[in-house]
């Protein structure tokens, strides 16, 4: 938690900051009493071990009434945090208006605060860690009791780090395949593909006891499910019959003479039919040669010279 060197954006961005807000306290008079509710402490003294709570509660910004935080000097030499120095635009004890130039990092003010022991923040979940403040942040990054977000994309919850596996493990967005396409998908999406998996195995809707793939069953109602209704293969010949395609095999075997009934029939009306064309044709054949036979014999005359 050292103060970082200041950049020109740095410089830039709390000057910007400054001449935005232009309000400067009013309340001077009673400059022992922090004003706490526009600032927020970033360190308290109880964040620090008992021996060196003695010497820290001597560093307290006068604006959030927490120990400095990467402190900084006004013109008029008073230092506060930094953050809080970014919600005014002047000193609150004499109301002088800040410039650019006012704002210089006290670096030996950090390094003596750096050097205090604290408590993990994380102290009330648990976590028994102390060390140097200049540790804190490094410590907090790998510290079990740390909130975290989960990284799962999507996913906007979060847990303690030593927990957030165990989150993980359940996460609504954590990817899963599906058991019946082997297609992974974030869990919270599964249910819904798992409406039109084409996979997915569902009951066959003219009730034939039968599981059938999502993608194979149109073909199965229309060309294999043994509950539709078909007619007798026999129907060209005359058997007008319609039944469920399971019990075909059962009508052909119950309707075996019947069929073969047909057959003759439709075999004597072909026979009768095709009597009749032939009779037809031959009656057209003679026609046809009696006027071959005219037509000959009316050459002839012609040829010899009658005409
Ligand atoms: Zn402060
Ligand atoms: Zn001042
Ligand atoms: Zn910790
Ligand atoms: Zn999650
Ligand atoms: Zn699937
Ligand atoms: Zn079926
Ligand atoms: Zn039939």
């Amino acid at each position: 938690m050292t103060t970082k060197v200041e950049t020109k954006n740095d410089k830039e961005k709390s000057n910007n900051n400054i001449s935005n807000s232009n309000t400067c306290l009013s309340n001077t008079t009673n400059p022992s009493t922090p004003i706490k509710s526009k600032y927020t402490p970033n360190l308290e003294v109880a964040d620090f071990l008992p021996d060196a709570q003695a010497l820290i509660k001597d560093y307290i910004c006068y604006l959030c009434g927490g120990v400095y935080f990467n402190p900084r000097i006004d013109r008029c030499g008073h230092i506060y945090c930094t953050p809080c120095l970014k919600i005014t635009d002047c000193c609150p004890l004499t109301n002088a208006i800040y410039n650019d130039s006012n704002l210089t990092p006290i670096n030996f003010v950090s390094a003596i605060i750096d050097k205090q022991m604290v408590y993990c923040r994380n102290k009330s979940k648990g976590c028994e860690w102390t060390g140097k403040l200049i540790e804190l942040s490094e410590h907090q990054s790998i510290c079990p009791k740390q909130s975290i977000k989960c990284d799962i994309p999507g996913c906007i919850e979060g847990d303690l780090r030593e927990n957030i596996s165990k989150h993980q493990e359940n996460c609504e967005y954590r990817v899963v395949p599906c058991v019946d396409c082997q297609l992974t998908f974030p869990k919270i999406l599964l249910e819904n593909h798992f409406k039109e998996c084409p996979e997915g195995k569902l009951e066959c809707p003219k009730n034939c006891n039968e599981k059938i793939k999502r993608k194979d069953l149109e073909k199965h109602v229309k060309d294999e499910c043994e509950n539709i209704s078909v007619y007798c293969e026999f129907e060209t010949i005359g058997c007008l019959d319609k039944f469920n395609r399971k019990y075909f095999e059962k009508h052909m075997i119950d309707n075996h003479s019947k069929h073969n009934l047909l057959a003759i029939k439709k075999i004597a009306d072909f026979q009768k039919d095709s009597q009749k064309q032939i009779t037809e044709l031959s009656e057209r054949l003679k026609i046809s040669e009696k006027n071959n036979e005219d037509l000959n014999s009316l050459i002839n005359e012609m040829s010899t010279g009658k005409y």
